[in-house]
């Protein structure tokens, strides 16, 4: 599912008005929890786990709150993995270090350290293939060095599998439309194994095609682990909606927002990650349950007014969390408009066809 040609995009710059903006954002988001909302994160983290899934909801969203500063200087690094990274996305950095050192010099430095962990070797050896292909070589994989080590998925229309979860199930992209349109839009069905109800938003976004100029990129179950078991977090434990770029550690696993044990440790995360390298999306929404609201990120504020006004949801500020879908692309991506859509539990038909409604205006005049 890979494409043979080793694409060299460096990563888009962040502007100062973006970064500015998100601050402000934050600002806003972190006067209303330290208001209204309250929790300390030091309650909900003793709370027992059966008590914190059940509130996965207002009161306990209020754990992971980022200070303007802090988003601001996540921003200012693009490391996607350095020394101490561990798990999915070492271990494909690892493969792609191979198959480089296997094309330069007819065989692979041997690791010689644990398995999925970036220790002083993969340092050096990524200082190495920073050397050979004229990047600074720091030994730490920034995004310029990740987009020349890992190629990006080659996608076409329909439905197509681009990666394996923890357990080894299907991840799999729907490409509805022609990735060479000018409005490409991610829509993530399920990230949280337990809060599925935007599939048929999904499915019936699908069934009467792309509006013509744009591209839908689908993916429904990015956690078929968790939503094969009905749970919020990957099969380890990990909420990957914290395990993003920008991830910060808390907690332990099976802890309701535990992030995992770093940044893309969790081949579900990295999947989406890689997704987006691919894709370029100019818009990206994420479904969840049961806050209802419409939460932005990014460039969304606008799109996110017209969505809530065709939805009948609210718009609301949620707090910038570490490691987040919306955090890492309000960051990194801050010209895609972001969307995180809250709907309730349950969800009658009405909002459904509602939000397919405003999925489709917001494909189509993003
Ligand atoms: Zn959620």
């Amino acid at each position: 599912m890979h494409q043979s040609s080793v694409p060299i995009t460096p990563p888009r710059p962040l502007s100062s008005t973006a970064r500015a903006a998100r601050a402000a954002s934050v600002g806003i988001a972190a006067l209303v929890v330290g208001g209204s909302l309250g929790a300390s994160p030091a309650a909900a983290q003793s709370a027992p786990a059966a008590t914190a899934v059940t509130a996965a909801a207002p009161a306990a969203a209020a754990v992971h709150t980022v200070s303007a500063a802090a988003v601001s200087a996540a921003a200012a690094t693009d490391v996607v993995a350095k020394r101490g990274s561990v798990g999915a996305v070492v271990a494909e950095i690892d493969r792609a270090l191979r198959a480089s050192e296997i094309r330069n010099f007819g065989r692979a430095r041997s690791t010689g350290v644990l398995a999925n962990t970036y220790g002083p070797l993969t340092t050096s050896r990524v200082r190495a293939f920073q050397a050979r292909n004229g990047l600074r070589a720091t030994g730490a994989v920034d995004e310029r060095t990740y987009a020349m080590l890992r190629p990006t998925f080659k996608l076409k229309p329909g439905t197509q599998t681009v990666a394996r979860s923890v357990r080894g199930r299907p991840i799999t992209v729907r490409v509805v439309g022609d990735l060479g349109a000018k409005k490409r839009v991610i829509v993530v069905g399920c990230i949280h194994g337990n809060e599925c109800a935007g599939l048929p938003i999904l499915d019936a976004v699908a069934r009467r095609g792309a509006p013509r100029g744009v591209a839908y990129v689908l993916v429904a179950r990015p956690n078929p682990d968790g939503a094969a078991a009905g749970t919020r977090h990957n099969a380890r434990k990990v909420d990957l909606n914290r395990n993003f770029v920008g991830w910060t550690p808390k907690g332990k696993p099976g802890y309701v927002y535990y992030p995992g044990r770093g940044a893309l440790s969790e081949p579900e995360s990295l999947a989406l990650y890689d997704l987006v390298r691919s894709v370029k999306p100019t818009a990206y929404v994420t479904y969840h349950q049961a806050l209802r609201c419409v939460d932005y990120a990014g460039a969304g504020a606008q799109v996110a007014r017209t969505y809530a006004r065709l939805s009948g949801l609210p718009v609301k500020v949620l707090p910038a969390y570490h490691g987040s879908n919306g955090t890492w692309l309000g960051t990194r991506h801050p010209d895609v408009k972001t969307l995180t859509v809250e709907l309730s539990r349950p969800v009658p038909a009405s909002m459904i066809s509602r939000n397919v409604t405003a999925l489709r205006h917001l494909a189509t005049h993003h």
